[in-house]
Parts: C-alpha cells; structure tokens; sequence
C-alpha cells in the first residue's frame, strides 16, 4: 500500500477516517483453549486497511470504498476583497490609512465600515503570503474585468475561506503599507 496516496471525504473533505484492519492478538485461555482476555493487542497485522475496504469518514460519516476517497478534487480556497465603504460615515478618516496612522488617531479596522467588492478561487497550495502577494499583483496590474472597486492598496481587506470547509476558520489580512497583518478578530462579531 501506498503511503503517499491522500484520501480525503468526498462530502467534507475531511482527513480521518475509520477502517477495519485485521491484527493479531494474544489471549489467555483457559485449559480447554477457551478465551479468558487478552494478554496483548495487535501483536501482528494480518491485513492494513486498503483501497478495497470501506472508509467512513469520521468528520460526516460518509461512507465509501477507499478508492472513492482518494479521487477526491479538493475545491480550491476563496478570497474576498473588501474595501471601505465610501459612503460610509468614517470613509475621510479611514481611507488609504495605515495601522499606525489609525491607531495614533484611535481608529479601529472594523468590518462595518467595510463593503465585499470581488471574491475569486486562490489555489490552495500557496503560502497565505504568496497567495496575498499574488492577488496584490494582480489587482494592481491585471484587474479582471467587472472588478469595481480600486486598485489593492493600503488599508484593503484579503480574507481566504474554503467556503465549502466549514470546519475552515476564515482569515482576513489588511493590507498595511509594509506588507499583510492578519487580523484576527475579523468575522468574529
Ligand atoms: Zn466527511
């Protein structure tokens, strides 16, 4: 069997499952061969869980034969931007401002003041950081079209979701005039 070969739920894409494998165990017995306990468990195994076996996927329950679970495409992650909301009541004091600018001002990054403005697939085998300088790139250089809001800058909002993994927590990095701070408060009010 192949320990590089990846089996994720095709339902959730959870990562643990439940398999029947068949050990070998010692047991006491008694004079006519009878059992009484065992002594010790899976001294051997006779057969690791395969391919072949069920698979049931210990996050949902899914149940499936492993070659089903190891063809699963796992969706890629999603971003949204989010951008001031220029008619907001704050938009003068906020706009393009650092987190130094704002926090020597006793201004707070808040979501209320935020509006969605374009959500996309990211592939999920960047970096957080890769994918952030990837996407500022991008909304500098090569805006897709019906994207309606500016240019990524400073004081933008990236937040990376597997909409699907609802497991996934999300996270929000804003955009700040040396790079991504993670902001881990976002989303949780
Ligand atoms: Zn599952």
């Amino acid at each position: 069997m192949s320990h590089t070969k990846t089996h994720r739920c095709p339902k959730c894409f959870g990562r643990a499952f439940s398999v029947t494998a068949h050990v070998a165990q010692n047991w006491a017995v008694d004079e006519y061969g009878n059992y009484i306990e065992v002594i010790a468990d899976a001294t051997d195994i006779i057969h690791r869980p395969n391919d072949e076996d069920l698979w049931s996927c210990l996050n949902c329950g899914h149940e499936a034969s492993g070659e089903i679970f190891t063809k699963t495409v796992v969706p890629d992650y999603h971003f949204s931007i989010c951008q001031l909301n220029p008619n907001g009541t704050n938009y003068r004091d906020l706009a393009f401002s650092n987190l130094k600018n704002l926090e020597r001002r006793g201004l707070e990054v808040c979501k209320d003041n935020y509006i969605h403005i374009f959500s996309g697939e990211r592939s999920r085998n960047d970096s957080a950081l890769d994918a952030l300088e990837k996407l500022y790139t991008r909304f500098n250089t090569d805006i897709p079209d019906g994207f309606k809001g500016h240019s990524l800058s400073v004081s933008d909002i990236v937040v990376f979701q597997s909409e699907l993994l609802d497991k996934t927590p999300l996270t929000a990095y804003f955009c700040d005039s040396f790079g991504w701070v993670e902001l881990p408060n976002w989303g949780k009010s």
